[in-house]
């Protein structure tokens, strides 16, 4: 998507260890008129898709999220990375979180992922699709059906694209980093 990558490369910057970073419209600052842009985008990717669930993964997955859900006119859920202790019917997955390097528990309450739920995943960052794996756990305990699974932003330099790609999902990402060696980001046109 044209948008995005313009503006991945006019404000985005590279950290060590392969991270981007994009504060000042995605991750902390938000830019709400290119959010609903980037979930047109979604919407127009996904138009064949039988969808009635977005789902997305506290915090930076709710903003993109809530768009779409919002264009679909579907519900939104996000699946919390810390147990609260009046959720009952839990269900629950351990992720990987690459950015912090360390492992932590995400999860749903059984009320809002149900069995035949057509469940789309958005997320701003694809990377090593630890957080997609969680959630493709999730939904399976839930006897729920993913149905497709969109990124803001995904590094074909690690390799959950090609994991989840080849696992058979619809995968739609809106800009693809091929690389960010030596702090150079190298945008797929
Ligand atoms: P994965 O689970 O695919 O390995 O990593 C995806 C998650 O890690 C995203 O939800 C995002 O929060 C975070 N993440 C991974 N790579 C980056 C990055 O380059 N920049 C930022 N800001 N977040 C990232």
């Amino acid at each position: 998507m044209k948008e995005l990558k313009t503006r991945i490369l006019k404000d985005g910057r590279c950290l060590p260890g392969g991270i981007l970073k994009v504060d000042n419209f995605i991750n902390h600052q938000m830019d709400p008129v290119l959010m609903k842009s980037m979930a047109v985008e979604f919407v127009r990717r996904f138009v064949s898709v039988d969808i009635n669930k977005i789902i997305t993964v506290e915090a930076s997955g709710i903003a993109p999220a809530i768009m779409v859900g919002y264009l679909l006119k579907q519900p939104v859920v996000f699946a919390k990375k810390k147990q609260p202790s009046t959720m009952e019917n839990m269900l629950v997955t351990e992720v990987f979180s690459f950015t912090k390097n360390r492992s932590y528990n995400i999860c749903v309450s059984k009320d809002f992922l149900q069995p035949g739920d057509k469940v789309l995943f958005i997320d701003d960052f694809l990377a090593n699709g630890n957080a997609a794996k969680g959630i493709i756990d999730l939904v399976e305990q839930a006897g729920a059906e993913l149905v497709g699974m969109g990124f803001l932003i995904e590094k074909s330099f690690q390799n959950g694209g090609e994991y989840l790609r080849s696992a058979g999902i619809h995968v739609e990402s809106l800009a693809i980093i091929e690389s960010l060696d030596n702090c150079e980001i190298k945008i797929k046109e």
